[in-house]
Parts: C-alpha cells; structure tokens; sequence
C-alpha cells in the first residue's frame, strides 16, 4: 500500500555519466542517491565498457537495489541512470527503467523523465508495423523508434526521432561507446550537465546530482539540445529548434526539486522563500496585520517559503509537524486501527509549539485536498486556537500532461470547489492560494514557464479526453 499523501508524483530522476578509468556504476549509484527524492519506487542503471552492456534494475530505494554484489557486475566507463515515481505492484518492475535492448546498430539503453503526450499514437503506429511492447511506458516507444531508426548515426536517429516526439522528455540513451541526454524543445523538465574532475562529464536531472560527484561548470542542457558524452570534448548537437517561448515546469521550483537545485540559473531555495514573501503579503492583505502567533510549515519543501512569510510577516516561524521520514511505499499492510490514523502516521505535531496560538500553517500545493483536513485536525488536538492555511501556490484546477500525476480534473479539489469550499472542506478558519502574478514575481520570470495546472493554458495542444499519463493510472 502508499501512506496516503495529497502530493503531486513525478517520473522521474535521469543520470548519465561517462568517467574514463573511474568506476562508472559506483559513480552513478551516487548521483541516483541524491536524485532519490524524485523517485522512490524503482531505480536502474545501465554500463557500457565500449563493447558490452549490463544493466540492473529493481522496485525500492537506490541503495536497496544496488548491493555490493549487484554493483560487482555492473562494469565499463559509460552509463546512465534512473529513479523513478511508479504506480501499482504488478506494473512496479514492468515499467521500471532503463530499457535496454538489442539493436541493428548494437545495445542501447534509454532512460527518461517526463510524458509524450501522443505516446499514445506512436505505439499504435508501431503496433501495426508489428512492434511488440512489454510495458506500458513511453520510455520503450522512444526505445523501439531509436532502434528501428535507419539513420546513420545516433546522433541522427535522436535528431530524426525528435521532430515525432510531442511532449516533456529529459532523456538519457546510452550506445556501447556514447552516452546522449536530450531534451524536448519546451525545456519542460531539467536536465544539466557538468565536467567531472576526472575529465569526462555527467549530466543529471538536478544540479544537487551534479555536485554530489564533485562536478564543476554546470549548465542546462537547452530545450532541443542533444549532447554526447564520448570523450573529454562535448559534442553539443541543437537538435530541434527551440519552443519560443519556453514551458518550464514551476512545480519544479514549488515542489519536486530539491533546494539545493539551480534551474536556468535560478536557485530553488530561493524561489521558495520568496514564494513565502509573496504569500504574505497576499495574506495580510486578506486577513489584515494580526491573524497568526506562528508559522508552522508542512515540512518538507514548504519550510523556505515559510523562512520567508515570517520574514515579511514578522510572524515567528517555528517546527511544528515532525515528519517521519522513512514512510514511503510498503508492502506491510497497516492493521485498521493504525489506518485510521492516516497522516498521523507519517506526522507527528510538537504540541507545546502549537498549543493556544494561532497557527499559520504553509503548505506548498493542495491537490486533491485530502491531507490538509488531517493535518489541520493534528493541529486543533494539540491544543491550536486557530489554523489559518497559505498555500505556496495558485489552485491547481487541471492536470498535467507532462509527466506529473495530479490525477484527473475529478480528482482535483481546486477544479470542484471554489476557495471559500475548500476552506470549509478541510476544516480552515481562513485559507489563502498564492496568486499566478504572485508566483512569477517568486520565479523572476514573466515568461517562460509552464503553469497550466494552474491556468488550463498549456503550452501544447493536448487532449482533455485523456489524461493518462503514459498507459497507465496511478493509484494514491
Ligand atoms: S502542468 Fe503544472 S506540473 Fe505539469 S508541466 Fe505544467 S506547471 Fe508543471
């Protein structure tokens, strides 16, 4: 079962490295390390030695599925990486990544993070040519173009697959002696790049993953960019012509992106913190100067937006909710008794920093609505006056179409209720979303930016009809 969270899920973190005479897969279990937080529910690596390829992947948490012995066997100077956010048991193995096959032009790998949007349509094409597929991710419908592609080298299969992929793609391929990252035209997930001290280079979905192996002049991949990472140069390819203007996802630097990550030259922590400054001043103009004795933030993404707010607020912040952090995916079923305990499990509150105050409690997004309930009752049994809720964001009204599984419009609360009924829903004495202006002045950007969760206005045509993310349904 999955501990009930009101958190949008993402697929997924990529890593790609090639590091002559360094040990490449103990190298990329690192760089997954620190990309766990983008995936926890299967991981894989694929290693090239210039002739051959091997590849290991599992349902669990990076250093689960990578033991000594596993890593033993995993040997060459090329590779790429992947952790990834899955959906129910029987599929967890089935669509974990990377997905490597043979090829005409030798073995390949690809492992990726985002969603095609007519995925949908390339596998039927696919289909009638007489491809069979044995997941139900779009991962092994890029896979099965590149290998079917007649071009002459990869790099011009990548380039000629590109002008039919629609849609989100931070992509990492790996050849018996290359390693590609590609990425869509929009820019919609991150994917960076740096050069190792050894020489060779890296290329990550964050810059954290960079960093961790010690990386140095990082950079974005562009939208439309593939880069190969062969030998100590860089071969940087533009691809496809860039999207004008851009579609970054801003729910990276809401919520999925660790802190620590730079994006386009904008730090996350950063845009967080001023996300909390901005959500003040949108509150104090609702609610006046004296509605909170504490800022109390959800941990753990909302705790530099909640730094911020008690900046401008003056409102002291301070811990409230300890998380267990340790609660993820398990097998083990919880008795009735503690499932009625819901967040509680993975919650516990400080009561003496709660109890008699007026609590301002920071979130970063509600979207289906079904934790801030709990989590406000938590507050109001350990004694909390009044629970005054600010979210980190504007409402989430539509789903994504880009790799993030919020659900369907059914199933987000913004899209069934107004404000006002959300508040009452869960139990608020006020509540307050970050406004779209509110949040680009956060993001110092006017443009640029994806906020179609937000706003209904996506960036690409997409069908309203069907929101799948890939083939398949994830179960909260
Ligand atoms: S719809 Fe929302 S979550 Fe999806 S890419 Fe756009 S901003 Fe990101």
């Amino acid at each position: 079962m999955i501990f009930e969270d009101d958190n949008p899920h993402e697929e997924c973190g990529v890593i790609g490295i090639f590091a002559p005479n360094e040990d490449v897969a103990r190298m990329t279990f690192f760089g997954l390390y620190a990309l766990q937080h983008r995936g926890q529910e299967a991981a894989g690596m694929a290693v090239a030695d210039g002739q051959i390829m091997s590849m290991h992947k599992g349902v669990g948490l990076v250093s689960h599925v990578f033991t000594p012995s596993v890593m033993s066997e995993l040997k060459g100077h090329y590779a790429i990486g992947h952790t990834r956010y899955s959906t129910t048991g029987s599929s967890l193995l089935r669509n974990a990544q990377p997905f490597m096959i043979e090829t005409m032009h030798g073995p390949l790998a690809l492992a990726h993070n985002g969603n095609l949007i007519n995925s949908a349509e390339l596998r039927n094409e696919l289909m009638e040519q007489g491809v069979g597929f044995s997941s139900s991710s779009d991962t092994e419908v890029m896979t099965m173009m590149l290998a079917r592609n007649g071009e002459r080298t990869w790099e011009e299969r990548i380039k000629h697959a590109m002008k039919k992929w629609v849609g989100a793609y931070s992509l990492v391929i790996l050849t018996r002696d290359c390693v590609y990252a590609a990425r869509d035209p929009w820019g919609f997930r991150p994917l960076c790049i740096g050069l190792l001290p050894s020489g060779g280079h890296a290329v990550a979905s964050e810059t954290g993953a960079l960093q961790t192996l010690g990386c140095e002049a990082i950079r974005d991949v562009k939208p439309g960019e593939v880069v190969s990472l062969s030998n100590s140069a860089l071969k940087v390819m533009q691809a496809h012509e860039p999207a004008s203007p851009s579609a970054m996802c801003v729910f990276e630097h809401i919520y999925f992106a660790r802190p620590d990550q730079t994006w386009d030259g904008i730090n996350v922590h950063h845009v967080r913190q001023r996300l909390g400054e901005e959500l003040a001043r949108e509150v104090q103009t609702e609610l006046g100067n004296e509605y909170g004795d504490v800022i109390i933030p959800v941990p753990d993404s909302s705790v530099p937006a909640a730094i911020g707010f008690s900046h401008v607020s003056g409102i002291p912040f301070n811990d409230g909710f300890i998380k267990n952090r340790y609660v993820g995916r398990t097998f083990i079923e919880p008795t009735d008794s503690l499932r009625k305990r819901g967040v509680a499990l993975k919650f516990n509150v400080i009561n003496e920093n709660v109890r008699d105050k007026r609590v301002v409690m920071i979130d970063d997004s509600i979207v289906r609505g079904n934790t801030t309930g709990p989590l406000i009752k938590l507050l109001r049994n350990a004694g909390a006056k009044e629970v005054h809720v600010a979210i980190t964001c504007p409402p989430i009204a539509h789903p994504c179409f880009m790799g993030v599984d919020m659900g369907r419009h059914e199933d987000l609360i913004a899209y069934q209720k107004t404000v006002n009924e959300i508040c009452k829903d869960v139990g608020a004495d006020s509540l307050t979303y970050l406004s779209v202006d509110g949040m680009m002045r956060a993001v110092q950007r006017k443009d640029g930016f994806c906020q179609a969760c937000f706003t209904g206005q996506y960036p690409i045509p997409v069908d309203l009809t069907n929101v799948k993310t890939g083939f398949e349904r994830v179960t909260k």
